[in-house]
């Protein structure tokens, strides 16, 4: 369905709409399934969505032709290709989860695969990795992370508190003899510093691991992190030395907008806020767009499931004057192949448009 590398996109995106303006809804959905025809059922007749005109709204059809038009007529001034500052980061943050993170992550990063870009996606929603469902990668390599951790000779120790007092996360207590909580300790060493009988040393506690592999053209690298660990960031910064030397990394935040997060987003050279048009979504986007506007970071908006409901949003962003980089439409076929664990980009045509749409975009704000 993608085009080979080197095709002048701006081509593929009139290319696209055209073919997407052309392309019967009733054929296309029978072309959905895995292999099958997704819109028929077992005994032959036609299943949901099968006989319907259009899966999405007429009004999206024409926005995003028109969006293609513009981009065949030039209408994106300073385009520019930020492939040459290798490598480029983008991260897909959000504030709320379940906005659409990774159906947005994966689904770029199989894109520009089809393009021939060197892409690589890195899942740093290290509680949850979820990018793995959809891409499902051969694994090749697997590295266990761990954080060095402080512990007490408690034969040494005189019990002189200075340990504790320099001690910024409270990982240490001194009631007759140093208590330490190791889950709260950083592993930055301030206290074996200050230990006037050197009666603290460290030791390695594991906190998780990356396993690397790949997947159809995207190189693939995940954090999982260890049940009941809390110390996310050390494993996000670990997950994120794999980042290539050069061509794009698509690096998967979690939701939210603390420690790991900013871990994730600090460096990346743009960032995608993925929102949905719910007063949650909305509330938890400004949060997200305080955050990166803190870290100084380029940043632009997209709205999943955008229907009724999606202009508050739209009206926050223009008042901020926020890039709205693209609106994906409420689309009961992108949910179910979402279900089903698929790519929608290699099922649905028109996200073949929105993704190009997209990334002309993130270029053209470099
Ligand atoms: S290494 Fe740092 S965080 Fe851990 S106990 Fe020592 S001072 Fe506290
Ligand atoms: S600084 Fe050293 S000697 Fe003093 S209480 Fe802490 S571990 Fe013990």
């Amino acid at each position: 369905m993608g085009a080979a590398g080197g095709v002048d996109s701006t081509k593929e995106v009139g290319d696209a709409t055209r073919r997407w303006n052309r392309t019967d809804r009733r054929e296309r959905w029978a072309r959905n399934g895995n292999g099958a025809r997704a819109g028929t059922r077992p005994d032959g007749r036609l299943g949901y969505g099968a006989g319907r005109k259009l899966c999405l709204p007429v009004v999206w059809k024409n926005r995003a032709a028109s969006a293609g038009r513009a981009l065949l007529a030039g209408g994106m001034p300073g385009l520019r290709c930020i492939l040459d500052a290798a490598p480029v980061k983008i991260a897909i943050a959000s504030g709320k989860g379940g906005t659409g993170k990774t159906t947005v992550a994966v689904n770029l990063a199989c894109m520009l695969a089809d393009r021939g870009e060197r892409v690589q996606y890195l899942d740093c929603d290290v509680e949850a990795p979820n990018g793995h469902l959809f891409l499902k990668p051969r694994i090749e390599a697997r590295e266990p992370v761990g954080i060095p951790v402080l512990v007490v000779d408690e034969e040494t120790c005189t019990g002189c508190r200075t340990c504790a007092e320099v001690c910024a996360y409270h990982a240490l207590a001194v009631l007759k003899k140093p208590v330490v909580f190791p889950e709260l300790c950083h592993g930055y060493g301030g206290c074996a510093l200050v230990c006037p009988s050197g009666a603290i040393r460290e030791v390695n506690r594991p906190i998780g691991v990356v396993e690397t592999g790949r997947s159809e053209g995207v190189a693939f690298v995940q954090g999982r992190l260890n049940v009941g660990e809390p110390m996310a960031p050390p494993l996000i910064r670990a997950v994120k030395k794999n980042v290539l030397a050069d061509g794009v990394a698509i690096l998967n935040a979690p939701p939210g907008t603390s420690c790991p997060v900013v871990a994730v987003v600090r460096d990346a050279d743009y960032v995608l806020l993925v929102t949905e048009p719910t007063p949650f979504g909305l509330h938890d986007l400004k949060l997200a767009v305080a955050m990166v506007r803190g870290l100084g970071r380029r940043h632009g908006v997209v709205i999943n499931r955008a229907t009724l409901g999606y202009g508050r949003v739209r009206n926050f962003c223009a008042a901020e004057a926020i890039p709205m980089v693209l609106e994906i439409p409420d689309d009961r076929f992108a949910a179910e192949v979402y279900s089903r664990g698929q790519i929608a980009f290699r099922l649905l045509p028109e996200w073949h448009t929105l993704l190009t749409v997209l990334w002309q975009r993130i270029q053209s704000a470099s």
